[in-house]
């Protein structure tokens, strides 16, 4: 999830030069477990070749639908969001992991349930030059779910069953 960002292509670009079955899906039209989900005017490659589960570039998000498939929802939800983070705030990576919660909290997708399994998802993850180690990473996130309160109002029940 670090950004190599040594050029500043369009979708375009990337799509031409990679190939391989990448998708531009326009801005405001990523729809994941049934979530619509967007991040202001850019668009989301989809690279099934893509070599991690999330990326970014200046102007998009790239994600790996094929490596999305087996996660949690709310993983993937926050993946795309920290992707996102990035292109509202730069290349820190803890800035991208408190932005993802603030979206997560703010659009009710993000419970303590989700935050566990976010914290599990990055807790494998090694230390690199972008991030620190898993267990420091997660408890850095969860300070910023703790920070930030849930969406305010009540909670959507589901809509009750018609009557037969
Ligand atoms: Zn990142």
């Amino acid at each position: 999830m670090a950004q190599p960002l040594k050029t500043n292509p369009t979708p375009q670009d990337y799509v031409e030069r990679n190939g391989g079955g990448a998708t531009i899906v326009p801005a405001g039209q990523l729809v994941l477990d049934g979530h619509r989900m967007s991040c202001g005017p850019w668009a989301t490659i989809v690279d099934p070749n893509l070599d991690d589960y999330g990326k970014s570039y200046p102007q998009f998000v790239i994600l790996n639908m094929p490596l999305f498939a087996k996660l949690p929802t709310a993983v993937k939800l926050w993946i795309y969001s920290h992707e996102c983070g990035h292109l509202f705030g730069g290349p820190d990576e803890n800035k991208a992991d408190c932005f993802a919660v603030r979206r997560g909290r703010s659009a009710g997708w993000l419970n303590a349930q989700g935050m566990d399994e976010v914290c599990s998802f990055i807790g494998a993850a090694r230390r690199d030059a972008m991030h620190v180690s898993g267990p420091d990473r997660c408890a850095l996130t969860r300070e910023c779910f703790r920070k930030v309160p849930p969406r305010p109002g009540p909670v959507p029940l589901p809509s009750p069953k018609p009557a037969p």
